[in-house]
Order: C-alpha cells, then structure tokens, then sequence
C-alpha cells in the first residue's frame, strides 16, 4: 500500500479544500467573519455596520441589561468557570435553581442542565437508550440528534420531513421487534423554519406505544401564545411529550442545553450520561445569565409579541417578492431558496454590501440546488429595518434573476 506522507492526503478533504480555495478566490467566503461587538440587531464587521439577520438571539437578549448585570453580578460571586463536573464538584446553587426553573417552565417534574445542546443530545439519547431500542427520527433532525443515535448503537430510522402518513409506516413496519421506541423531532427546523406536526406525531406514538421527544433549540422563546414552545403553540397537555430538550444558547443567550422529563428520567442522566460526570459544568456566570433570559421571556410578553409581528412582516414581505420560503411559518427562521452554491454566495455578498448580514446555507447542509439565506428575525428589529432589507433583496432579486 502507498505510504501516506500528509494528513490531508485523502479524497474527502482534499475535495474539500479545492471547493474552499475556489470560493475564497471568487471572493465569496462568507463565514466565520469576525464581529467585533455584540451580536444584537445591528454588527460591526471589519468596521461596517451591518443589519444582522442570522441571529439565533432571536429576542435581542444577548444586550439586555438586567441579564448583563445578573451575569456581573454571578461572576463577581462565583468566578469565572465551575472547576468540576457536576456531579462532582461542579455544580452550584445557581445549577439547581436553573434545573428548577427550566422543570417549571416547561412543566415537567425535573430538569437538567449541560454545558452544550449539541453535547445534549449525544448523551441523552446514547445514555437512554442501546441495543434492543428503536430510535425514529425525522430525516430533517438536528445533527446532534444523528450523532446522538450513531453514538447509542440502537437501531434508527428515518422518516421523510414532516410526512406522517411515512412515520405511521416505519411505526407500523418496524414497531413490534423492538421493546422501547422512541420517536425524535425538532420543534422548530433550523434550516426549513417549519414546525413539527406535534399533535399527530403525539397521537401515532400512543397508538404504537413510542415515546416522543422534542428538540426545542429553535422553538423556545419564540412560537406559542406566551413563547413558551412547541406545548404552547399546540396547546398540549403538561406531560404530553416525554422527554424535552432545549439550548440555552438560541433565544435564551447563554450557553448550555437542558433536558425536561419526570424525575426518574433525570435521575438516571444524572448519573450514568458520561457528559455530566466526565465533563465541565456550564459555568455558573452562563446558568445566571439563563435563568434571568428565563425570567425575561415568562414575564416579557412585548418582546414576544414584537418579534412574532416582525417574522410575519417579513415572510410576508418576502413571499410577496416571489421568493421561494419552503413551508416556513409562524417562526423566525425563513429559508429564501435561492439555487445553487456560486449564486447563493454572491446573493449574501451583495446583502453585505447594502449593510445585511446573512448567511449562505449551502450544500452538504442542504439540497444541491436548495441553497438559500437563512434569514433570522430578532424581536429588536424595527419594522423600518425590515423594510429596508426586503427593499434589498428585491433589488439583488432582481440583478441575479431569483425573481
Ligand atoms: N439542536 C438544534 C435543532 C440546533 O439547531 C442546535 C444548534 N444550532 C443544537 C441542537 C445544538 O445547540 P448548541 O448550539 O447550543 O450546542
């Protein structure tokens, strides 16, 4: 066998490389720009002040200033890090009233927190379930939730996005050679902006005796009446999913992700999933400054009703244009397909030059052609700015012929 001398000697990453070169020298590289303040509505990016429309601080929390000072405050108590796992010696008295606070407000008996909602999701399904296990997911989840199954050696399906009539025949198909199922969806999509069907996903479980989960990355703080997510959009009974997982790092602006389900559920992941004993606690400065974004989002309802009335200004907005938005709705996520890499890349460099910032979804993450912006709605945005930006993309629209 030919001996390799370089570590990027393989197919996969030089293929990779190449495409990467060929953007960075058509000038078209739009990620990982540096912003040199804070990531609210407005950016400062090599000096430019640019309209940010790819936040996931979609309530502008990440500048407000009781969560600033609460954060001050935590670390001038605390310090700056945990110094220890939790089950050890890292957890705080600001852990357990955020497990406390999280448990009530999506009204289930107990809660815990980690230090990522990526890390979540591996360790609380490859920690729950194993061999003997079926997890179903839909095929739009959240990679974590793929590296989640990967990582449990239980056996998964895939079920077509939000097509029930397809889950109902994995279940039916697949159910009765396995103990326990569990069917896993994300409440919000992050690249589609569309909700899960909650309630029907909820009804084929029970008549295939499955569990449900729900990934709330995207859907707390920002659907519902109240914010409160995916329960509250459809109205679901406490208890109606089993297992509820969230970020802290979206709507709330901290960092860390929780798990909500009954107290024996928590129980167990406190004690047996290898990230909570074997990795750092979330800091105590990130779990005040969660709880108090918690607070904010209970009591707040303003800020929830500004940015549900601005995301459907603008996807109204943006479908009047003739944009393609797939089925998003009632969120602040609204993919704007625009087509293949090159013109999505250009798209987002002409956004930037009228003062947007927006990022360029492109494939792997998506269909080949199915490149889009994923434009971000935030609460703080003022019914001017998004006229402003939708006066934009119809004028870029226009020049590259999306519309
Ligand atoms: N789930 C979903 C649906 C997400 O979109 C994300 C992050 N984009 C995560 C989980 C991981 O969360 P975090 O970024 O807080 O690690």
């Amino acid at each position: 066998m030919r001996k390799i001398t370089k570590i990027t000697d393989n197919t996969k990453i030089k293929n990779f490389l190449k495409r990467a070169k060929y953007f960075e020298k058509l000038g078209l590289n739009s990620y990982m720009l540096p912003i040199q303040n804070a990531a609210s509505s407005k950016v400062l990016v090599d000096g430019q002040e640019l309209l940010m429309l790819g936040s996931y601080s979609y309530l502008g929390l990440i500048t407000h200033p009781e969560i600033i000072k609460v954060g001050h405050e935590a670390m001038d108590k605390y310090g700056v890090g945990a110094g220890g796992v939790r089950l050890l010696t890292g957890t705080t008295d600001l852990h357990h009233t955020l497990e406390k606070k999280i448990s009530e407000f999506k009204r289930t008996e107990d809660a815990m927190v980690l230090s990522s909602g990526y890390v979540t999701n591996m360790t609380l399904i490859s920690t729950l379930f194993g061999k003997d296990d079926l997890i179903i997911i839909d095929k739009y989840d959240h990679q974590s939730i793929y590296d989640g199954c990967i990582l449990s050696k239980a056996d998964w399906k895939r079920f077509n996005h939000n097509d029930m009539d397809n889950l109902a025949e994995v279940l039916e198909e697949h159910r009765e050679n396995y103990k326990r199922v569990i069917v896993i969806v994300d409440g919000v999509y992050s690249m589609d902006g569309d909700i899960a069907p909650m309630p029907e996903i909820i009804e084929l479980a029970k008549q295939h005796k499955a569990f449900t989960m729900v990934d709330e990355a995207h859907s707390i703080g920002t659907i519902g009446p109240n914010g409160r997510g995916i329960d509250d959009y459809f109205n679901l009974e406490p208890g109606a999913i089993d297992i509820y997982m969230g970020t802290l790092s979206k709507a709330i602006p901290s960092i860390g992700g929780y798990i909500a389900a009954n107290k024996d559920v928590i129980t167990y992941l406190k004690f047996n999933s290898n990230a909570f004993i074997f990795s750092a606690a979330l800091p105590p400065v990130s779990a005040a400054v969660a709880l108090k974004a918690i607070e904010i989002i209970e009591t707040d309802i303003e800020r929830i009703r500004a940015l549900q009335k601005n995301y459907t200004h603008f996807i109204n907005g943006v479908k009047e244009l003739g944009y393609d938005t797939l089925k998003s709705k009632d969120t602040p996520i609204v993919p704007v397909i625009i087509g293949n890499d090159v013109k999505t890349f250009r798209f987002a460099k002409q956004m930037r030059k009228a003062g947007i910032l927006v990022p360029p979804i492109v494939y792997p993450a998506v269909p080949l052609d199915a490149g889009r912006l994923r434009c971000c709605v935030m609460a703080t945005h003022t019914e001017e700015e998004i006229d402003y930006i939708l006066a934009a993309m119809e004028k870029i629209g226009k020049n590259l012929k999306v519309i």
